[in-house]
């Protein structure tokens, strides 16, 4: 259950697109035994983990994924007994809190696996997919030869269940798909690893949103769908490669607190930055760098909705609050749309992250817990 709140400010997200998009992915894998993973790290990439994870069930997802122990934790303090995918590292002192709660974990080197033992005992094994680093340079082992020595250790304990095993692609949202190619290649090395030594392993997988909507026929028994999930691209240039219209989740609203008339010459916000230069109304916005609205937004450009027309920020963004410069007098009250729809016109998701030259995947991940997620 939501806490109140009390302010004019917030987060709207829609959760049938969450699940639309999820089923849209299965359409996709419907003549392949290949699993849907909905990554719900860092709060569902800010939109809720708990309420996109059930949201993506309800689409046909069967597994989650989280960043860290605590994301896992939460899903399972919320009751969910989906199964769950830490997708970077735990300590192995916390090794045993994961298997308590049926949380698989990524393993990503042997001195891990040895130093986790010392925390499991076979009453409580633990769950685990082996990270292969094939190109991306973050976790995970390098040399397919390590596989032997990793299953030894795995096979010769019983504190240990082999689940899984995995890569990761740094470029798989690219046109040039070059470097992609040369990562599945390699991910092959290790599978090829696997068959050398007999070893099955229930569930591999390689592929994000970009590779399980591109390439659906290597994305082996599962994907792990993050960004998509949220109706968004990848990338911008792969946005017309798409198999099928993603829709976006997320839009950012709050209401003009304060309306003025101005004369000229009068001065906005922190260093006076910004002076008007006829007779201007000013709206002021209940919305601020703390709450992830950073100040980049006011000098770069930036510009918000208002009953279908888009208007500029004026001033300094503060931490509370910013301005913008409204064409004539509105209500106070009135809404206005950061991200999202407002009578026809959009301000996409893409659009902000460009502005801010960054992607689409941060802007909705830096809206601060401040603003409230209401889900429709
Ligand atoms: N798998 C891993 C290991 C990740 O770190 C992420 C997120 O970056 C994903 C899958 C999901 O990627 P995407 O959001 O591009 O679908």
């Amino acid at each position: 259950q939501m806490d109140p709140y009390y302010r004019d400010t917030w987060v709207e997200v829609n959760l049938s697109a969450i699940e639309q998009n999820v089923r849209s992915l299965s359409h996709v894998y419907k003549d392949q035994n290949t699993a849907i993973m909905a990554v719900v790290k860092a709060d569902g990439y800010g939109h809720g983990a708990v309420p996109v994870a059930k949201s993506a069930i309800d689409g046909g997802a069967t597994f989650l994924g989280v960043a860290i122990l605590d994301e896992a934790l939460e899903l399972r303090e919320a009751g969910m007994t989906t199964p769950v995918l830490v997708l970077g590292r735990i300590r192995p002192m916390d090794a045993r809190i994961a298997a308590k709660h049926h949380i698989a974990v990524t393993v990503f080197s042997k001195e891990w696996l040895v130093s986790a033992k010392e925390y499991l005992d076979s009453s409580n094994p633990l769950t685990i997919h082996v990270k292969c680093d094939t190109g991306m340079g973050r976790l995970g082992i390098t040399d397919p030869k390590e596989i032997k020595e990793m299953v030894q250790i795995i096979h010769g304990s019983d504190a240990f269940y082999l689940e899984g095993m995995f890569t990761h692609f740094a470029t798989a949202d690219e046109l040039d798909i070059s470097y992609y190619q040369e990562q599945f290649q390699q991910f092959q090395q290790f599978i090829n690893q696997l068959e050398e030594e007999n070893i099955s392993i229930p569930l591999i997988h390689c592929a994000n949103s970009a590779a399980a909507l591109r390439f659906p026929k290597r994305a082996f028994n599962m994907v792990r769908f993050g960004i998509s999930m949220y109706g968004l691209s990848p990338s911008p240039e792969i946005k017309h490669q798409l198999p099928f219209p993603l829709e976006p989740a997320f839009q950012l609203k709050t209401r003009l607190a304060q309306v003025k008339k101005l004369e000229a010459g009068k001065a906005i916000s922190y260093g006076a930055t910004y002076v008007t230069e006829r007779e201007e109304w000013i709206g002021t916005l209940p919305i601020g760098y703390a709450d992830g609205w950073i100040r980049a937004h006011s000098t770069n450009g930036g510009t918000v909705l208002v009953d279908g027309e888009e208007l500029p920020f004026v001033g300094r963004i503060c931490m509370d609050q910013c301005m913008v410069r409204l064409n004539s007098s509105k209500e106070e009250g009135t809404i206005v749309t950061l991200i999202g729809h407002d009578h026809g016109q959009e301000l996409s998701m893409d659009s902000v992250a460009r502005r801010l030259d960054t992607i689409n995947y941060e802007i909705p991940c830096i809206i601060s817990k401040r603003v409230p997620r209401l889900y429709f």
